[in-house]
């Protein structure tokens, strides 16, 4: 028998959550991204869960040239574009739509000697200072990208950084978006700009097309519950009580000794740790299911263990049903209690953790 760990991946909630993001931007295309794996998801899984979306984006060339190789024929979009002159003939070879962010790459296309037609997204930097052209130069490099005979489509492309955080005044999406526009005036081509957080929240920005990632797994980017948007959580993390100890008034528990026993308590045993995923940092309290209840762990989260509470929990036994995220257990709700954020939980389950789908 393997380790009672096991990630359930549920296809109907990825549909399901495609739809929702359809919902929210009923004029628009879709771009689903399924960066990192599908964020953690697995590649081929999402590919089957948005089969209706209309396009994939991602950062992985190699993952870009699975999708084709696994029988994706809509479009597929490199969310960070190519990164050596080399690429550009799997770009071709492989019909990629590429993102657009630096002179280098233009520089690349134009030396490439292209012969294929190819669609490119260029990206502004709108404010968010990672990649992109500025808005002052954006013309420019548009220009010249217009220039090259192999250059088909150009989108036009930008990235909110607070889509989630309306009282964010270093960088609200509203000026974000007025930078974009009045850069764009009257070019040809068309926009995108939304990911999850602002085709939730900011549906007035949605465009040509939009980019949801996060929301498609269940997950929400702010501080909102995925619930209340409707979406249905794709992954649920479980396992099983492997083993029990009773214990006394100050005994300790773990590495570091951690937490120390107040009163006579009964600690379970997960079959879960950090190197299959789960937060190393997650404080005592932390949220675990039980036989349906809710507990929290108790004491240093090891490689391969996690150590709970199961003094309210009068069955249980070695065996019991543990849920870490997931169904009843939001996953943003866990990363938030050990200091991160759904898409890194998602991002890092391990390879280790066998997966299965319903
Ligand atoms: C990851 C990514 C997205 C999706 O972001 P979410 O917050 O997961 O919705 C959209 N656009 C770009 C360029 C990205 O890199």
């Amino acid at each position: 028998m393997p380790r009672p760990l096991v990630a359930t991946i549920d296809i109907a909630a990825l549909q399901f959550n495609l739809a929702v993001a359809q919902r929210c931007a009923p004029h628009s295309k879709t771009w689903a991204v399924v960066k990192a794996n599908a964020y953690g998801h697995g590649l081929a899984r999402g590919m089957r869960g948005f089969a209706a979306a209309d396009g994939l984006g991602l950062i992985e060339l190699d993952g870009a040239v699975r999708l084709r190789e696994m029988g994706w024929q809509k479009p597929v979009l490199l969310l960070e574009g190519f990164f050596e002159p080399v690429d550009l003939k799997t770009v071709i070879d492989y019909r990629l739509e590429t993102a657009i962010h630096s002179i280098e790459q233009i520089e690349m296309l134009e030396k490439g000697g292209i012969k294929s037609p190819v669609d490119v997204h260029l990206k502004m930097n709108s404010g968010m200072n990672r990649l992109g052209f500025k808005p002052d130069a954006f013309r420019a490099a548009y220009v010249r990208l217009r220039a090259i005979d192999a250059v088909r489509h150009i989108t036009l492309m930008t990235h909110f950084a607070n889509a989630d955080d309306a009282a964010n005044p270093a960088l609200p999406l509203q000026e974000q978006v007025r930078r974009f526009n009045g850069a764009t005036e009257g070019l040809a081509g068309q926009r995108s700009l939304s990911n999850s957080a602002a085709d939730l929240l900011h549906p007035e920005a949605a465009a040509d097309w939009v980019r949801p990632g996060i929301m498609l797994y269940g997950g929400t980017p702010g501080g909102r519950s995925a619930a209340e948007f409707g979406l249905r959580p794709a992954m649920t993390l479980a396992s099983k009580i492997i083993g029990i100890q009773d214990v006394s008034i100050g005994d300790a528990i773990g590495y570091g000794s951690r937490f120390v026993a107040g009163k006579p308590m009964k600690i379970g045993v997960i079959a879960c740790g950090y190197a299959d995923g789960y937060p190393r940092h997650a404080p005592n309290g932390t949220p675990v299911i039980v036989d349906g209840v809710r507990t929290g762990i108790v004491g240093r989260v090891s490689m391969d263990m996690i150590t709970v509470d199961l003094t309210p929990i009068a069955g249980a036994r070695v065996g019991s049903a543990v849920t870490l995220w997931g169904d009843d257990l939001p996953i943003d709700e866990v990363a938030h209690a050990a200091g991160t954020i759904g898409y890194e939980l998602m991002c890092g389950l391990a390879s280790r953790v066998q997966v299965v789908e319903r």
